[in-house]
């Protein structure tokens, strides 16, 4: 990010910023042809997460948690994690970025339907809670590792390539 004037540094200029360069340069981004392999990548690569993490019983737990115990892992703050090019390419992949919270004690992202974000980074993906841990078989786990570092790999791909167009552009 450091490559563009005016780096952005709170969630909210963040936001902005992903919002400008979006409505600014989507037609040319969208006409770049790596560019498009790759968000196709990630798109595909999310999409298999996402089964898994269906498949494997994850969501179902998660849900419950979340209705019965009131226990979402989306804490504040975590949003601040986020970097500008990952909001963007999250716009790239048709996702509504809020700019208000929803609840005070939660991720900013943290909406009433869940995550808003399609493309999570890292402290996301990689959270894994206790009672997720005890429920579901280590081979389960490692399963779903391989799965969501295939999506890592694919959003650092992007993100990189992004970085690198925009050089160009701004
Ligand atoms: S990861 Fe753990 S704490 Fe978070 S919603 Fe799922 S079960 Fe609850
Ligand atoms: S999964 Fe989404 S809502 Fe939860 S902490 Fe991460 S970005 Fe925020």
């Amino acid at each position: 990010m450091s490559v563009h004037h005016g780096t952005p540094i709170t969630i909210g200029e963040k936001i902005k910023w992903s919002k400008h360069i979006y409505s600014e340069f989507k037609t040319r981004l969208l006409s770049d042809r790596r560019l498009i392999t790759i968000l196709n990548d990630l798109r595909e690569a999310i999409a298999e997460s996402r089964r898994y993490l269906e498949l494997s019983g994850i969501s179902r737990i998660c849900a419950v948690c979340d209705k019965e115990e009131g226990g979402s892992c989306c804490g504040k703050g975590i949003e601040k994690r986020y970097s500008p090019t990952v909001l963007l390419i999250n716009l790239l992949l048709g996702a509504h970025l809020p700019e208000k919270s929803n609840n005070k004690n939660s991720c900013l992202f943290l909406t009433p339907r869940g995550c808003s974000l399609i493309a999570r980074d890292t402290i996301c993906i990689n959270y894994i809670c206790k009672k997720i841990e005890q429920s579901v078989p280590p081979e389960t786990l490692y399963k779903l590792r391989e799965k969501e570092g295939t999506e890592l790999e694919k959003l650092f791909l992007l993100n990189e390539y992004i970085n690198t167009l925009l050089m160009d552009f701004i």
